[in-house]
């Protein structure tokens, strides 16, 4: 349930209703708002019988909201959120488009330099690349694990570039989060209860990529554990879904990124990669996704994507992103200017 307050509502009427709303059982969090403060409920289980609240002076309206995610939606929160990135880098609302970029998984000290010091030259300002690596078959190349995200640790240091790491389990959370400026949770983790509840008590921005099978609802409601962990720096990440179609690694769905940006305040970015898994179609799909509104765009790339141990089909040679950037930054100038003033 949602509050809204009078415009002239003061402190002590909001203070006021907290407290009838904890006597009621239920757990109050005050929203401010520009105009107005906003009271949400949480902790209840469906229908709130509101009549100790009804009447109470500087109330404007009582909302009932049903969804099963409350925190991440724009009931609650109107305004875009802005993530803030290892402090200068942001994404969301009006903010720069974001690129992230980066090889699937981190490989060798080698690898990973030369692709940071190549991706901060074009300035791009996070360097993703996975140590702790979900693969399907237990034959095929696990990751670096902790020598990968000590390199990591490197790399950020000397080169000055933003990292991205995915984390697997909750008792990796706390290490990952002291080396790594943000926290992947992938497609096949995203409905690890016991992870989302651990990255949530963490002060670290949070990639929350959407699950192979996961309906918008679900996923929203994954983030929403986070939120209510406390950790309110959520970058919701499209990755595409599991079709019957087998053409492409997985079918694209853009669609979500201008539908959840009515549901939700969260950004949303896009994964070209994994969504298609076929190099070629990752400029015109990265296009795309600017077009219809992503907040960025986090691509695999690899100094030799023929020798890469994952993902190497799907990832982009250097000049590839150099020119898939040029690409981008004009399709968005054209968008500011022809497109968005309209
Ligand atoms: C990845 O980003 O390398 C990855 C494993 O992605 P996803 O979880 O979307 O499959
Ligand atoms: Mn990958």
């Amino acid at each position: 349930m949602l509050i809204v307050m009078h415009h002239s509502a003061t402190k002590k009427d909001v203070e006021r209703i907290k407290g009838t709303i904890i006597r009621m059982g239920l757990k109050p969090v005050a929203i401010p708002g520009a105009e107005r403060t906003a009271i949400g409920i949480i902790g209840n289980q469906g229908w709130i019988e509101d009549s100790p609240l009804r009447g109470q002076k500087g109330i404007l309206e009582i909302i009932h909201v049903t969804k099963p995610y409350k925190l991440v939606s724009r009931d609650f929160h109107p305004a875009d959120s802005v993530v803030k990135l290892g402090g200068k880098v942001k994404v969301g609302g009006k903010s720069p488009f974001l690129y992230i970029a980066g090889p699937c998984a981190v490989e060798s000290r080698e690898q990973i330099f030369r692709t940071a010091r190549f991706l901060k030259k074009l300035g791009i300002p996070v360097l993703r690349g996975g140590a702790y690596k979900p693969r399907t078959s237990p034959h095929s190349f696990q990751g670096l694990r902790e020598i990968g995200i000590d390199i990591l640790d490197e790399v950020r240091q000397e080169v000055g570039i933003l990292i991205a790491t995915e984390v697997m389990s909750p008792e990796h959370v706390e290490m990952t989060a002291q080396k790594a400026d943000i926290l992947q949770i992938g497609a096949r983790n995203m409905q690890n209860f016991d992870l989302l509840k651990e990255v949530g008590r963490i002060n670290r921005p949070v990639i929350l990529k959407r699950g192979l099978s996961a309906t918008i609802e679900e996923w929203l409601s994954s983030a929403e554990y986070i939120l209510l962990g406390g950790n309110a720096e959520v970058i919701l990440c499209e990755r595409g879904i599991r079709t019957f179609e087998t053409a492409t690694r997985n079918t694209s769905d853009l669609s979500v990124i201008p539908l959840v940006a009515e549901s939700s305040h969260l950004p949303v970015i896009f994964d070209p990669s994994h969504a298609t898994g076929k190099r070629s179609l990752v400029p015109p799909l990265s296009l795309a996704a600017a077009v219809v509104g992503s907040h960025g765009i986090m691509v695999e790339v690899h100094p030799e994507p023929e020798k890469a141990l994952s993902d190497g089909p799907q990832s982009l040679h250097f000049r590839e992103i150099e020119k898939l950037k040029e690409q981008v930054d004009a399709i968005l100038a054209f968008m500011k200017t022809k497109v968005m003033q309209k």
